[in-house]
Order: C-alpha cells, then structure tokens, then sequence
C-alpha cells in the first residue's frame, strides 16, 4: 500500500472495504493496527509539530475524513477517490465485529453519551458483543486499561478528541489486549444520536462542511484550513 504524502503528513489511499480485508489478515497474524482520520487541519497544524506528524505516521492507517483530502489527491493526480471518514469507518467496523464475533469495546464521551451509543449500536447490529463501557473521564489510567483487558476486547474505539485520543493509544496500545484501535473523536455522539450528521444530500455532494458550518458558523476559523491547505499546495507543486 503506497502512502500519498501531503508536507510531510501520510494518507492511506485504501476505501473502507481495503481497509477492513487489510485489518482482517493483520488480526489473524496477530498484529495490532491503528486508525487516524486525517484532514487538512490536521496536516497544517502537524506539518509545524513534529511530534503530531510522527504520531499520526505511525498509524497503520490514516484515513482521508473529509473532502479536503480528496481534493488534494485530485490536484496532485494521486490516488485517493473517495473520502472514509472516522464516523463510517467506526461504523463498517462494527458490522465487521457483529459478523466475525469480535468483541467491541467503547471508551470516551460522557457516561451517558456512551451508554446510549452502545444500545444504539446493539439495536443496529444485535449480533455484536459489546465486550465493554467507559466514559472518558475516569482519572485513573490504571482502571481502565485493566477494564479493557479483563473484557477481552478485540477491537477498541476511543473517542476523547484528536490528538488526546491518539496520544492514550500511543501510549498504552503495548499492554492492551485488543488488536484494532481507532480514535473517534465526537463519534459516540453521533451514534447516541446527540448530534446529527449533514442530511444525505450534504454528504452525497460533499458538502458536509456547508451544512455543519450553516449551523454552527464559529467553525468558519477551522473551516479555513481547507482553502488554506489546498492553496499551499497548489504552490507546492
Ligand atoms: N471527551 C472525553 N474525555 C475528556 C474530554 C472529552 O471523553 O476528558 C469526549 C467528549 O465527551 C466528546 C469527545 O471527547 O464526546 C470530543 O469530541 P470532539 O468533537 O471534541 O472531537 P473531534 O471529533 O473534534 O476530534
């Protein structure tokens, strides 16, 4: 799999089922992958911070979420061709788990955020076991990485925000049992239904930014990274 490289940033160009068939033999050979939703603020920011741009390069994957990304790809004839954004990749993964009997566990949000995602999740794919629960605000490390294991969970989804989400995998991945980790930022919310995504029009056109920006217009100042990022690499060339 050839990485694209936006300054100094990988992109993995792989869809959601490469991923999940490339997943799938690495978990049969034991071996452990992790999941980073990539975009163009994410790259501004880690093309001045090298510690972010080493974190986000070690990952096994590094999807494009966004269609800033895509763009980008297009500009510099690369290969990437559709977005896989964090929220639908968490979600085909928990249809991978409810098929193959891995055991899912979640952690992050607030208690009652994660609680509802996980009776979401089971009324959507009632196969799937739900090894395990924990909100993102229990203060001792120790508690959960004991909880995660002792639930023998496959695969883990994080979702305490970029890059603390990241930086909690980082650093106790080597003594956790599950062999899948993505972080999912604000997915949990999604799933608990306590935010809703764009309508599908919005996403079918690409055009996820306009709605989100239409209902909460302070993202406008996080939403600039993304001509920003694509003059300066139309500049770049
Ligand atoms: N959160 C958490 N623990 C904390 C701080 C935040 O579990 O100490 C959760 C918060 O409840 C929310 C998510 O992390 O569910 C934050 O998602 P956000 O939208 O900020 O992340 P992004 O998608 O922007 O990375």
């Amino acid at each position: 799999m050839e990485k694209e490289q936006y300054f100094g940033v990988s992109v993995s160009p792989l869809n959601y089922e490469e991923i999940i068939s490339d997943l799938s033999s690495r978990m049969a050979r034991n071996e452990k992958s992790t999941i980073i939703a990539v975009n163009p603020e994410k790259v501004i920011t880690a093309e001045k911070n090298e510690e972010l741009r080493e974190l986000i390069n070690s990952a096994t994957y590094q999807i494009p979420d966004g269609i800033g990304i895509l763009l980008a790809s297009k500009m510099k004839r690369g290969n990437i061709n559709s977005r896989v954004t964090g929220v639908d990749m968490m979600d085909r993964l928990l249809k991978f788990a409810a098929d193959e009997g891995h055991r899912v566990f979640l952690y992050g949000a607030k208690p009652e955020v994660v609680q509802k995602a996980s009776e979401k999740i089971k009324e959507k794919y009632p196969e799937i076991i739900i090894a395990g629960i924990q909100d993102g605000y229990e203060k001792d490390e120790e508690v959960v990485v004991n909880k995660i294991n002792e639930a023998k969970a496959d695969l883990l989804f994080v979702a305490m925000g970029s890059p603390r989400q990241e930086l909690w995998i980082r650093k106790h991945m080597g003594h956790l049992h599950p062999k899948v980790y993505q972080g999912v930022g604000g997915s949990f919310d999604v799933f608990a239904g306590h935010v809703k995504r764009a309508p599908a029009f919005y996403r079918k056109f690409g055009l996820e930014w306009l709605y989100r920006l239409m209902k909460e217009p302070k993202r406008l100042k996080r939403q600039l990274a993304l001509p920003k990022f694509l003059i300066k690499l139309f500049f770049a060339k």
